[in-house]
């Protein structure tokens, strides 16, 4: 092995000495895959990368980031989408929370609490032997982190259960924040720097709840170390069923008139294109304009039964045909996120570009045919992306409208592309007054601009109040 002539980072000392010099980075070549995320916008390469494995210890490189001016950025599971933090490029600490994966279950008070850097998957690993699961994801549910998920994308992320139960924020009790001078803070579940009181979990009856503050933030207010969910038990009984849309107007009627009822009948629903390369070779030429993919879950198979029925009802109605078996299964686990094929995807398919927009229900049909045209009106579309078609989630008064774009090829000029495309897309999303679902880097300076003037000088001030030196994520929402 060669020995080291470069120079340590300033910082390699402090921050060794507060977590191990086994944890801190500092070689170029090690900080490449911390430079750039799943997507195509340009990245912002780290100076140093350190992985605590504590709160004190991330409160302990807040504390050397203030006294020395370095900007932090923060990493779970590294399935953005929307651009990695700007912060400054070459000078931030970039800290890595994967070692924050301690799982503490509760069942008598149907909690879970998870260091922010736990993968997904391993809480339902934890909940699994009591017969109970959380609200996560239907996609990297390996991958990402508990801490990324709550911080990272709209509403705290969409889980096996979005159309049902909503975002996951309905399911954060609460959270544990290391603000940017180092102090440590539990939000809504033991709001201790209030009352000392680690027994109290009801967000409604501890005073004004910060949750919200940190929620999607992307960690432009603090860091998150711990999240505290509800636990939710598996049903005894699943079905799923799949129907074939003749039109894109009749697809968007079934979703309207379904998820308005009292009671949804569906836990789960996903629309998929045909064109989606996932559901066209199971359709065999089917001929179709969507695949609605329902998941049905309850404690009795007669209950399930009723349900079913009353989805296929409204599907018939408007003109859709049950599908085939194979589809029936995709149903099962494409809108559950319990198939491997889906968890992969990431993998599969990087680098891409991804619009998930949340859109009123009333306006979401226009929405989509729009988005879609502002993306074929950037020259040379057709030759430079390749869409693996839009989907929708339709989720009780919004609906998620999505729609993946990836390019045949690994050119400069084919990548430019895809900035040109995701801006072109942003445009519209803000003539329309909605925005993307990933609130990171480069996705939350376009987000940033829908705010109105009121709304972004409030964010301003609890910025400037919370991180005078501005070290905390720079560059998240045009924040200063
Ligand atoms: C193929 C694919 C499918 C997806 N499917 C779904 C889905 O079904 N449902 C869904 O909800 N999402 C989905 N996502 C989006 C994904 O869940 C989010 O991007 C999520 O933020 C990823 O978490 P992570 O741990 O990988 O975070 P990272 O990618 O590491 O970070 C995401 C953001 O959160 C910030 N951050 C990370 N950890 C912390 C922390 N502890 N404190 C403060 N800020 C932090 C980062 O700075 C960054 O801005 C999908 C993504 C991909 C690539």
């Amino acid at each position: 092995m060669e020995a080291r002539t470069k120079k340590h980072h300033e910082l390699y000392d402090a921050l060794s000495a507060i977590v191990g010099k086994k944890y801190v980075v500092d070689d170029e070549f090690e900080l490449i895959p911390y430079a750039r995320d799943i997507s195509y916008f340009q990245g912002s390469m780290p100076g140093i990368a350190v992985r605590p494995a504590s709160t004190e210890e991330v409160a302990a490189i807040v504390k050397v980031a203030n006294r020395t001016k370095y900007p932090i950025v923060v990493k779970g599971g590294g399935n953005a989408g929307g651009g990695v933090t700007p912060g400054e490029p070459g000078r931030n600490i970039m800290i890595d929370m994967g070692r924050l994966d301690k799982i503490v279950v509760d069942i008598e008070n149907l909690k879970v609490t998870s260091g922010s850097g736990a993968r997904l998957s391993t809480i339902d690993d934890a909940l699994r032997p009591y017969g109970y699961y959380t609200s996560t994801v239907v996609g990297p549910y390996y991958s990402a982190t508990s801490g990324g998920l709550a911080s990272g994308i709209a509403g705290a992320g969409f889980g096996r259960n979005m159309s049902s139960m909503g975002c996951n924020w309905t399911q954060v009790m609460g959270l544990k924040v290391v603000l940017p001078n180092g102090d440590i803070i539990t939000t809504g579940e033991g709001p201790s720097q209030n009352t000392n009181c680690d027994e109290i979990f009801f967000r409604e009856v501890t005073g004004p709840d910060l949750t919200g503050l940190f929620t999607a933030s992307g960690g432009a207010f603090g860091l998150i170390t711990e999240v505290v969910q509800k636990v939710i038990p598996i049903p005894k009984y699943m079905k799923a069923i799949c129907y074939l849309t003749p039109t894109m107007e009749a697809t968007w009627d079934i979703s309207l008139e379904l998820s308005k009822m009292g009671r949804c009948p569906y836990t789960n629903v996903m629309m998929f294109e045909m064109s989606n390369y996932m559901v066209k070779p199971l359709a065999g030429g089917i001929d179709a304009y969507g695949a609605l993919l329902y998941c049905v879950e309850a404690d009795n198979e007669q209950e399930v039964d009723i349900r079913i029925k009353e989805i296929s009802d409204v599907c018939e109605k408007y003109g859709a045909i049950h599908g085939n078996e194979q589809l029936d299964q995709f149903a099962m686990k494409g809108a559950t996120g319990t198939m491997e094929m889906v968890h992969d995807v990431g993998a599969n398919s990087c680098p891409f570009m991804t619009w998930e927009s949340m859109v009123p229900r009333a306006n979401s049909l226009e929405y989509a045919k729009g988005l879609v045209e502002s993306f074929e009106s950037v020259p040379g579309h057709r030759e430079n992306a390749t869409a693996a078609g839009m989907y929708l989630v339709p989720m009780g008064h919004i609906f998620l409208v999505g729609v993946t774009l990836r390019s045949g090829f690994q050119t400069p000029e084919a990548e430019e592309h895809m900035r040109k495309t995701w801006e072109a897309g942003a445009r519209f999303m803000r003539s329309k007054g909605t925005s993307s679902a990933y609130g990171q880097g480069t996705n939350s300076q376009f987000i940033a601009e829908t705010w109105s003037p009121t709304y972004a000088n409030t964010m301003s001030l609890i910025k400037k109040a919370l991180d005078p030196n501005g070290i905390m994520c720079p560059g998240l929402w045009n924040l200063r």
